[in-house]
């Protein structure tokens, strides 16, 4: 008898941010009878199998397996120009030989390669070896339509051929796509001019890798983005892919979760707190650091804090005099929370976020008004959409030194909680984002005809 399954490889780009939505996205497949191997860089494996207490919440179907990112172990994982160059040198023979130890060995031949499109050279590696492929994006459609448009970008003079902006002109990809400033585009803001490039140069690369696979799938819903979908029609929504939308826990952590706080909130009034997360990459100096805290402590508002190991450049983190004591319990501060119970518990009356990708999702999932606090790549392009699209948020725009104020923090949280018309826009958009993975809605038809797709055994399984 034939035992052989459908199998696919997933790869994400080896960043919480990434890994998190691609695993769940795995996860659906996997449910759908799909046998999943996992890949993640060697470093990346280690932090979500040792956050990964419960293993039974994994079906046998997917198996988790690593890959080397060619840095040595102790090497700067934030320096993304040295990064991205380690992973190009290193991780495409790696891959091309885990396939065809997994063809040789496993019962099942690899059918598909779903790559994150921040990881494109893994679509190159299936083409070559006549795999089908699949790109999957993490962020909004906006985001990727933008990445896919570099050469019109190029020849419209916004950017040069690094990707580097050559002007402050705000544009839009079409009339009524969302107005970008230049200095916003993702690859344009994650560090110096000499990371730009190499992120960008790899970007072009995936771009073109990109445009020859079947499926592309962005984690997003057309209610949020609908002219970027109508626009861009080869772009796929399938999202929001949350682990909250079908009842289950979030997978894929680097750190631990503090559970605790939801006990803590619990006892906290209805629609009364401030959660205050900036994901995993983002890191405030320490007078900003101090800032924060103390306009959360005039808030006089009970909060929940995560201060992430790494959150400031000290080793240590250091709070003002007399901090703790001053807020005593109404302030909750945990190193990790799960942050999608977190949002979705009636407790919580705004997030003060970073605003990635996952992270806004799972606030207009849980209709939570935001404060934006955008660090770097994309997270700007999400404040746009909040603050002057959707209107659910409000946006801290730092002084003339740098600096988000204390006093700011404490007048815009006020500012949001009073008017209603955040929670409301907060509140519709939830309903929105909801509909279109309930059953029949266009990310779940979507994700449905892709699942169909790759079941088509007889289209990729010789005889
Ligand atoms: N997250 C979490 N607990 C925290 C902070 C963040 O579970 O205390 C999760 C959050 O739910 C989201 C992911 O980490 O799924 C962060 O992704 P996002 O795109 O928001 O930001 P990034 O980390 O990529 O900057």
């Amino acid at each position: 008898m034939n035992m052989e399954k459908i199998h696919v490889i997933a790869i994400p780009y080896p960043a919480q941010g990434h890994v998190i939505p691609l695993l769940e996205f795995a996860q659906r497949l996997v449910k759908h009878g799909i046998k999943v191997t996992f890949i993640n860089t060697e470093v990346t494996h280690k932090l979500v199998t040792s956050t990964w207490l419960e293993k039974d919440d994994f079906s046998d179907l997917m198996q988790m397996v690593s890959l080397p990112d060619g840095l040595e172990r102790w090497e700067d994982r934030n320096d993304l120009a040295k990064q991205t160059e380690a992973i190009f040198q290193t991780m495409p023979a790696k891959l091309v030989e885990l396939i065809k130890t997994i063809n040789k060995e496993d019962d099942s031949k690899i059918t598909c390669v779903i790559a994150d499109i921040s990881m494109g050279w893994a679509l190159h590696v299936a083409e070559n070896m006549e795999i089908r492929r699949a790109s999957f994006w993490p962020a909004s459609a906006v985001a990727l339509a933008s990445l896919l448009s570099f050469q019109t970008l190029i020849d419209d003079g916004i950017m040069n051929h690094d990707g580097v902006p050559l002007n402050d002109n705000i544009f839009q990809l079409s009339p009524t796509m969302p107005p970008i400033k230049p200095a916003n585009l993702s690859w344009a803001c994650i560090g110096d001019l000499a990371t730009t490039k190499i992120v960008f140069q790899a970007i072009v690369e995936a771009a073109k890798a990109v445009i020859k696979t079947e499926w592309i799938l962005c984690n997003s819903s057309h209610h949020l983005e609908s002219e970027t979908f109508s626009h861009f029609p080869q772009l796929l929504s399938i999202g929001p892919l949350l682990a909250s939308n079908r009842l289950a826990k979030q997978a894929g952590h680097f750190w631990p979760e503090d559970s605790t706080c939801l006990t803590w909130l619990d006892q906290q009034p209805a629609c009364s707190v401030i959660y205050i997360a900036f994901g995993s990459f983002t890191i405030l100096d320490q007078a900003q650091f101090e800032e924060l805290a103390l306009g959360l402590e005039l808030t006089n508002r009970p909060f929940l804090w995560v201060v992430r190991p790494g959150i400031t450049k000290e080793t240590t983190v250091t709070y003002p005099e007399g901090y703790m004591d001053r807020v005593g319990s109404r302030g909750r501060i945990v190193s990790w929370a799960p942050q999608q119970k977190v949002l979705s518990h009636p407790s919580v009356a705004c997030f003060l976020s970073h605003c990635g990708w996952n992270s806004t999702l799972e606030g207009v999932n849980n209709g939570v008004p935001f404060m934006c606090w955008p660090y770097f790549a994309d997270q700007f392009q999400n404040e746009t959409y909040i603050c002057d699209i959707w209107e659910n948020g409000l946006a801290l725009k730092k002084n003339k030194g740098g600096v988000i104020t204390a006093e700011q923090i404490k007048s815009k949280v006020n500012q949001l909680l009073s008017h209603t018309t955040f929670k409301d826009n907060a509140l519709a958009l939830k309903e929105k984002a909801v509909s279109s993975i309930r059953n029949g809605g266009s990310s779940e038809k979507n994700l449905n005809n892709f699942i169909q797709w790759i079941k088509e055994k007889e289209n990729h399984l010789s005889s």
